[in-house]
């Protein structure tokens, strides 16, 4: 069996599907690997380090399976084989009309952001890694846009107190981002509309902001709220807003644009020289006034909606990545052959698309 891996062709985008560590354990396994010159350039992994780890440099798009980071483009679509099988993020929810295209290309198409949130899938949960990298990031980027302090400061020359950082979606990327917060000493407040993550908001240091509005959805997601809920949200939270230096907000609900929780006033009665971070950006934001992609500055608020945070740390977020792609991968193997079995919730959530009958090793029996 062989594995392709391309060079991601996404403007902006840094990471790339497999690892030279990864690439070692698949061959260990009889797999053969076959990577795009060039593919882990801006990642920092030079060609040799793949071929070092057993690799070949070559076509990745003639392999039995690709793996990839983005979503295919429609030219490269059309450079995979009828009977092969891709890997990837695939925006099964944003993107309705890839599954379709794949199938009528027949390929197999299994998304990571489909693979349920259990623990025996945990290893292979993408959306988990890279969103740990986007909360860290996400801090970062605060702290070097806000005009004081995160850490209580007590020098010769003053005291400085230590910067409030409130957190409003608290999925991974927000629990990631209160913990990387609380260590550059700032005080930490988590919000979500999902009551159990109250303890571990306070697991991570942080105080728990109560608004009284819970929405649990399926598969231990959000829901969308309701007119009444959202207006009871909103006036709370806009309330709260105003006496936080830093805002991250990272809430989604799958498949639905982002809940509005920032309005233009809450970020007109912030202290000039504070900072939102919305990470919500790609499902529109969830500061009225984010600008997808750009930083923007508001009554001395600086707004900051970045698209893609992992691509700006491609070492570590292709080095997990790789393990979920890995993990996903050894799932389908049988003996080094591909023969994913269907009856396996993981891959039967996961696929998006099988091939046709006829058309090679996944047509279903
Ligand atoms: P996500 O990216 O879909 O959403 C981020 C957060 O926004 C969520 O916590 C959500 O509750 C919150 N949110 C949505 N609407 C909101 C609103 N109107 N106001 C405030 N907050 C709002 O979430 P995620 O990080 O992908 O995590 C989803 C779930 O999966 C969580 O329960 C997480 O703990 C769970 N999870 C489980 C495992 C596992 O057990 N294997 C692994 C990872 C994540």
């Amino acid at each position: 069996t062989s594995v392709g891996v391309p060079r991601e062709s996404v403007a902006g985008e840094r990471r790339v599907a497999l690892v030279p560590g990864v690439v070692e354990r698949l061959c260990a396994q009889g797999l053969e690997v076959r990577v795009e010159p060039g593919a882990g350039q801006a990642a920092l992994i030079p060609d040799d380090a793949f071929t070092k780890a057993g690799a070949h440099l070559g076509d990745p798009w003639s392999a039995d399976v690709v793996v990839k980071v983005n979503p295919p483009s429609a030219a490269e679509i059309g450079k995979l084989p009828r009977g092969s099988t891709l890997i990837g993020f695939l925006a099964p929810l944003t993107d309705p009309d890839l599954a379709p295209r794949l199938r009528a290309a027949g390929v197999a198409g299994f998304a990571l952001e489909s693979v349920p949130r259990i623990s025996r899938a945990q290893s292979m949960d993408a959306l988990s890694s890279q969103a740990n990298v986007a909360g860290y990031r996400a801090v970062l980027l605060a702290a070097s846009e806000c005009t004081r302090f995160f850490p209580m400061l007590t020098t010769a020359a003053g005291t400085v107190k230590p910067a409030s950082v409130l957190v409003l979606g608290v999925g991974v990327a927000g629990l990631q981002a209160l913990a990387t917060a609380k260590r550059l000493g700032a005080r930490t407040t988590g919000y979500d509309v999902r009551p159990e993550v109250a303890d571990q908001v306070r697991s991570v240091g942080a105080k728990w902001l109560d608004l009284g509005v819970s929405a649990v959805g399926e598969g231990g997601y959000a829901r969308e709220l309701t007119e009444d809920e959202r207006a009871e949200q909103a006036q709370r939270l806009s309330a709260a807003i105003s006496g936080f230096d830093v805002v991250i907000t990272t809430a989604l609900v799958p498949g639905r644009p982002a809940p509005r929780l920032v309005p233009a006033e809450a970020v007109r009665r912030m202290r000039p020289g504070s900072v939102i971070v919305d990470l919500a950006g790609a499902a529109g934001g969830n500061c009225e006034l984010s600008e997808p992609d750009r930083t923007t500055v508001d009554h001395e608020v600086t707004i900051a909606a970045p698209l893609n945070l992992p691509a700006t740390m491609p070492e570590h977020a292709s080095e997990l990545y790789a393990r979920n792609v890995q993990a996903l991968l050894e799932l389908m193997l049988v003996d080094g052959r591909l023969a994913p079995d269907f009856t396996d919730e993981v891959l039967a959530a996961a696929c998006i698309t099988r091939s046709e009958p006829g058309e090679g090793h996944l047509s279903p029996s």
